[in-house]
């Protein structure tokens, strides 16, 4: 079978996305596949990666490559693409609706799922009338003109940004980038003062803008894998090292850490467990998702905090980790994920 594996990207998380590619290649069973890797530079530019090249996290990684143009035609060419692509671009359904377009399986979520799940504004919504518990939040919009306007549930607009948000969520609270990830355009704050800079901030990378009550949190995840028939891993915890999980405490921190199963109780980790499907389902997601949640220390109240459909798969990535703490390692996970692809 001709697999493409897509990584880079036009995202801030192009970098993620080459080290996660650079796992999953080394992870492919060669038995199974003849396996292409497309780079795509932050540019949006595509070149085929030469053979040679293994790790594409290295600065090397377009040495020999070779540039496709006929784009389009190229995709047609390969039995599945698997687009290990993280954030805008990759993650929101641009990829997907393109190899809808080229008619190629490729593996993961679809247009709608893909765009539903990166728009945290837009799951919300969905998960809401699926009747899971999220935190309280305020959706803020960026106008053209650059005037920000909170836009209720009845969609009427309310210019007076700041004094809804400090009486529905209050201090401190998380603003964050609707169509994000890795932590970029996400924010804690604590000061009245912090409040409309850091809107603008955030508006630096979106228009769509979700402000959430800050949770004293546990951070808890949950691996799913299938389209009707879906299972959900055990849970896993995040250590992170800092004030929060932001981009460097992702990336760059030794000391954060992760924990499988998490040390909670058993009844949090059903409770997950179950909603994790219920999230995916909410969404009509397809192939894989990792679904994650807050504890809240103070209450004990389990909340849903975002899926990602294309979670970090890098060899400790949590994603990965899950699967193989059910019994399913890497390489046999790639062969579900394609098998899962030509269920269309
Ligand atoms: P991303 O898609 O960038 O990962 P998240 O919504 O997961 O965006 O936010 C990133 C991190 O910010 C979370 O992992 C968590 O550490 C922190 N965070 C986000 N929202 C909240 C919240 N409402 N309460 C507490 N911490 C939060
Ligand atoms: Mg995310
Ligand atoms: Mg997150």
């Amino acid at each position: 079978m001709k697999l493409l594996l897509i990584c880079g990207g036009m995202s801030t998380e192009h970098s993620i996305s080459r080290m996660s590619c650079t796992n999953i290649r080394k992870q492919v069973n060669p038995e199974h596949y003849d396996v292409t890797v497309l780079g795509i530079t932050k540019e949006g530019d595509w070149y085929i990666l030469d053979q040679n090249v293994t790790d594409y996290s290295s600065e090397n990684w377009l040495d020999h490559a070779q540039v496709v143009t006929e784009t389009f035609a190229f995709l047609k060419s390969f039995d599945c693409v698997f687009p290990v692509l993280h954030g805008m671009y990759g993650e929101d359904g641009t990829i997907q609706g393109l190899l809808e377009m080229a008619n190629v399986p490729y593996v993961g979520c679809r247009v709608f799922d893909s765009a539903a799940a990166m728009d945290k504004v837009m799951a919300k919504k969905l998960f809401n009338a699926a009747g899971i518990k999220q935190t309280p939040s305020v959706y803020v919009k960026k106008q053209f003109d650059g005037k920000f306007v909170v836009v209720n549930d009845d969609t009427t607009e309310d210019e007076n940004v700041k004094d809804v948000i400090l009486k529905t969520i209050g201090l401190p609270c998380f603003i964050k980038a609707s169509r994000s990830g890795s932590s970029v355009g996400c924010y804690k704050v604590s000061e009245v003062s912090e409040l409309m800079p850091r809107l603008q901030e955030a508006g630096q990378y979106d228009s769509k803008i979700l402000c959430e009550k800050a949770i004293n949190a546990t951070e808890l995840e949950c691996a799913v894998l299938g389209n009707d028939d879906v299972i959900a891993s055990r849970v896993g915890q995040i250590l992170p090292h800092g004030e929060f999980y932001t981009f460097e405490s992702k990336y760059e921190d030794e000391q954060s850490a992760t924990c499988i199963p998490a040390r909670v109780a058993q009844s949090v980790q059903d409770y997950i467990r179950e909603n994790a499907v219920k999230a995916f389902k909410a969404l009509d997601g397809h192939g894989l998702a990792r679904c994650d949640f807050f504890l809240d220390q103070d209450t004990n109240e389990v909340y849903l905090n975002e899926i990602n459909t294309l979670p970090g798969f890098t060899n400790i990535s949590m994603y990965p980790q899950l699967m193989k703490d059910l019994g399913i390692d890497t390489p046999e996970l790639i062969d579900r994920l394609v098998a899962l692809a030509f269920e269309r």
